[in-house]
């Protein structure tokens, strides 16, 4: 799960990112208005923790952009100006979340994780796809009510396929959504997919699960429940 801190205050942003990486997700760090501009463009974020104070401009725009773009990605604000006023306008802008400074991490850890329960499973604190039962606030799989021993990336795979079932993912934006900043895929990188998704799928069915993995020859996979 991808993460973007916008934060100006280095310490800060380090402190969350540091917090955050021992909580499984991958984070980046803008330290500016025009930063966040440029990686927001470039990438998929799952969660955006928002700084309003910014040097070079104002979080409420950032806001703005995402909204009028129609991103999905969650947006937890967190500032120091601790007004009503701009608390009920993050909100209004849609904004999912809001933080006054200071917060304590783990905090901000829970309100992250409620933010990315509400856009991928409708709050739910589990869920069922037939046979597989998936509880995210601790990320864990089930079969048949056995739980199963997957790799972070065997996880963050198996989610990604099940939050966007019965589309085609090519494997290109598999790969972007697991390892983030490539900058061109490699032959590593389709060989380090096949070998997730091989033992993903090896791991669900000898749990009992079927094979709900269709692959899409030349393309990539899909997920979908018979
Ligand atoms: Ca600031």
């Amino acid at each position: 799960m991808k993460i973007l801190i916008i934060e100006d205050e280095i310490e800060l942003a380090i402190s969350i990112a540091n917090y955050l990486n021992c909580e499984k997700y991958i984070c980046e760090i803008a330290h500016s208005y025009n930063d966040a501009l440029d990686k927001i463009a470039l990438y998929h974020y799952e969660c955006i923790i928002l700084d309003l104070n910014l040097p070079d401009g104002c979080g409420f725009d950032i806001i703005k952009m995402l909204k009028m773009n129609q991103s999905t990605s969650g947006i937890i604000v967190i500032s120091a100006r601790d007004a009503l006023n701009d608390k009920i306008e993050g909100l209004d802008l849609g904004a999912d979340d809001y933080l006054s400074k200071p917060f304590s991490l783990s905090e901000l850890n829970a309100r992250l994780r409620s933010v990315i329960r509400r856009k991928h499973f409708n709050g739910q604190l589990e869920y069922y796809y037939n046979e597989i039962k998936i509880q995210p606030d601790i990320r864990k799989v089930y079969v048949n009510e056995v739980l199963v021993e997957l790799t972070r990336k065997e996880y963050d795979l198996l989610v990604f396929l099940i939050t966007n079932q019965r589309r085609v993912l090519s494997k290109e934006t598999i790969i972007e959504h697991l390892w983030g900043d490539f900058m061109g895929i490699e032959a590593d990188s389709y060989n380090a997919l096949y070998t997730h998704m091989g033992n993903l799928r090896k791991k669900l069915q000898e749990a009992g699960s079927e094979d709900y993995i269709e692959t899409v020859y030349a393309v990539g996979y899909k997920f979908s429940l018979r």
